[in-house]
């Protein structure tokens, strides 16, 4: 049962299993795996093999595909604020903010959606190689900010990636289930409080949650959504472009590539800083052929982050006075996310806290770990300790419908409040005569990032008729936030009052006392008469457009592995050449005639010309055409070989035996 952190730099697998909660390595060992796509001449590359592209194909390399799945490319925070991060040219995708990239040597544009589920396939095909299976349920962690549409655009990506996404996370939750599945000694009545921190690579988060035996309730959250380590990187690297222009007389933001290393440069220097109090930052050859490098000191990476840091301490307050708890209430403030390793961080948290900090969890694997249990949770086939998880959404919602006319009827009505439980369903009344539709928003854009689209949904409610005396007909709207924070009208239907006869409740009869027979009651009461039909229109893509994504993203799969198959083939016929040719001239010598030796080494060396030449970039076939061509040769050698080496052993087992 995995669950997959997904993060704004790298991402997190876990896996639940029987006997527990498992991290899931990657390729190359590492327990993250880096959230970037990259694009090139003959295939794609994700993770890992994506990280390698980064300088030299940083044009066709993308990273923060968490900040821009189901967002548009008009938001002024995309186009403005995010796309200095970003090495690639962001582009317009369908109504979603996208990336042009060089793949396969044409122009291509793919949407976040669609990036977002190429990582997600990554993650799976590194998921299916350690449980040595397929894999189909997941749960993935998302900002508590996240919208309805970027919700559904991950829900969406899962599917494209073939996966079945059970629920959509919020990360700090997911983090708070980790720690109360683990405590055994959680409270039966008075709830333990503990706040959440999470402060990553792009956002800092704050929730407050309460613990009794077997739940944990949300009780409220609070973001800062623009600070993260990505920020103190760019405040380096804003830093290091003056120092170096006014050293060296080199103009940096000029030159894209000098850029991207100086950034890489900057975090490392950030990161060394967080155990040392002075470091240098060298980037050679950084542009013009100058050596940059420069020293140093905590104390001024301190100051320069300063004014970033300060702005932690808003949503601290906010979350912490909407929970309505005192500080002696709260039991522990646990923290999680890379950044945390910033000693200037927590000393800043220790005093917008006023008290210690606790470091029980794993930072960096505390998401994952709670994504997988829910999973395990979530799942009917799976045994785990129950633990309930009663979330909250941070954006309250608002329905809004037009008047009927000649009514002055409310045409609005916030239908999920800020802080309104998830899952959870509210039942809406309508006096209609015909078909209407209803307009869901969120009510209060100032939680969302700027130029973010409030609009969420319409429903269309059709199939309405008056009654039969021609009085409006009372219609029941079932609207429903789902386990995933994700909006939708779950049914419509109109409702009639019947008269019914009920039997009066009456008292038991005594001991020996004739039981009387039931007194009847006439009632009135509104039953369901007739469904009727809700269809919606949302900010996703539609049905086709999903199906057809999904092919395409089968079908790149597929190059990819071929691709990758074709390297395998060539690498096994040049390691076969130079085997062979080494063990010619050694080990088995004395088992090819000599001559036959001269054809066999000029049949080498024409393969060897042949993988130089024509051979440089064929099909996987050929190479392995190639492969089995000179094993005609090689094996009958090596199979002499390898008799005349068994030959004693056998001979002296036969005498053991006699
Ligand atoms: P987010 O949760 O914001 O989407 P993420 O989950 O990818 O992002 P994390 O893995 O929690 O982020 O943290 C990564 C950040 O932590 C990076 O900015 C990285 O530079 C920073 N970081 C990691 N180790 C250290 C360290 N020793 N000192 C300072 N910063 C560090
Ligand atoms: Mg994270």
């Amino acid at each position: 049962m995995p669950g997959f952190d997904i993060g704004n730099l790298q991402s997190v697998i876990a896996v639940a299993r029987n006997r527990g909660i498992d991290i899931v390595a990657n390729e190359v060992s590492n327990r993250a795996t880096p959230t970037m796509v990259s694009f090139g001449d003959k295939q794609r590359y994700i993770g890992e093999s994506a990280k390698n592209q980064e300088m030299s194909n940083f044009k066709n390399t993308m990273g923060a595909i968490k900040r821009l799945i189901g967002r548009s490319y008009s938001e002024p925070e995309v186009k403005d604020f995010e796309a200095q991060f970003i090495g690639c040219q962001l582009c317009d995708v369908g109504g979603e903010v996208g990336v042009e990239v060089n793949y396969l040597g044409e122009a291509t544009r793919f949407s976040a959606t669609q990036l977002y589920a190429m990582y997600l396939g990554k993650l799976r095909d590194t998921t299916m190689k350690e449980i040595g299976g397929a894999m189909s349920d997941v749960v993935i962690s998302v900002p508590g900010w996240y919208t309805d549409r970027q919700r559904r655009a991950v829900q969406q990506a899962s599917r494209i990636a073939g996966l079945n996404c059970l629920r959509v996370l919020n990360d700090s939750t997911a983090a708070a289930l980790g720690y109360g599945i683990t405590k055994s000694d959680l409270p039966e009545d008075t709830a333990r409080n503990v706040v959440f921190v999470d402060l990553g690579h792009s956002s800092f988060s704050v929730s407050v949650v309460a613990f009794k035996k077997g739940e944990l309730k949300v009780k409220s959250v609070a973001y800062e959504r623009g600070v993260g380590g990505r920020n103190f990187d760019q405040a380096l690297l804003d830093h290091f472009i003056g120092v170096f222009n006014d050293k060296y007389k080199i103009d940096i933001r000029s030159n894209n590539k000098a850029q991207v290393r100086l950034r890489a440069a900057c975090e490392k220097l950030k990161k060394v800083l967080s155990a040392n109090s002075q470091a240098p930052i060298t980037v050679e050859n950084l542009m013009n052929d100058v050596d940059a490098s420069a020293m140093y000191s905590r104390e001024e990476f301190v100051e320069l982050i300063g004014p970033l840091l300060q702005r932690l301490e808003k949503p601290i307050n906010s979350a912490i006075a909407d929970s309505g708890l005192t500080n002696e209430e709260i039991h522990s403030i646990e923290l999680v996310g890379g950044s945390i390793r910033i000693p200037a961080v927590k000393q800043r948290l220790t005093e917008f806290f006023g008290r210690e900090l606790s470091y029980t969890l794993n930072q960096d694997e505390a998401v994952a770990r709670g994504c997988a249990l829910q999973c395990a949770i979530a799942s009917p086939v799976f045994r785990v300790r129950d633990f309930v998880v009663n979330d909250i959404t941070a954006h309250p919602i608002r329905f809004k419908w037009e008047a009927m006319s000649g009514s002055d009827d409310d045409t609005s009505l916030d239908v999920f409040a800020r802080y309104n439980a998830i899952p959870s369903t509210k039942m809406l009344t309508f006096y209609r005569k015909q078909a209407f539709g209803i307009e869901a928003e969120y009510a209060d854009p100032t939680h969302l990032p700027p130029g973010t689209n409030a609009w969420i949904s319409r429903f269309d409610i059709s199939g309405v008729e008056p009654m039969e005396n021609g009085d409006l007909a009372t219609i029941k709207v079932k609207a429903r936030l789902d386990l995933s924070g994700v909006l939708n009208v779950t049914s419509a239907y109109t409702v009639e009052e019947v008269e019914v006869e009920e039997a009066v409740p009456q008292a038991e009869a005594k001991e020996g006392e004739e039981a009387k027979a039931p007194e009847m009651r006439k009632v009135r009461k509104l039953v369901k008469k007739a469904e009727l039909a809700v269809t919606q229109a949302s900010q996703c893509l539609d049905a086709a457009t999903l199906t057809e994504l999904a092919k395409r993203e089968r079908e790149m799969h597929t190059a990819d592995d071929m691709v990758n198959a074709t390297e395998v083939a060539k690498n096994a016929l040049e390691e076969y050449i130079y085997e062979l040719r080494s063990k010619v001239e050694s080990e088995y010598a004395a088992f090819i005639e000599a001559g036959e030796r001269q054809a066999f080494l000029t049949q080498l060396t024409a393969a060897e010309d042949w993988l130089y030449d024509e051979g440089e970039d064929t099909t996987k076939d050929a190479y392995a055409e190639k492969l089995a061509g000179l094993k005609t040769l090689g094996e009958p050698a090596s199979e002499r070989f390898r008799e005349d080496r068994e030959r004693p052993k056998a001979a002296r087992e036969l005498r053991d035996t006699i």
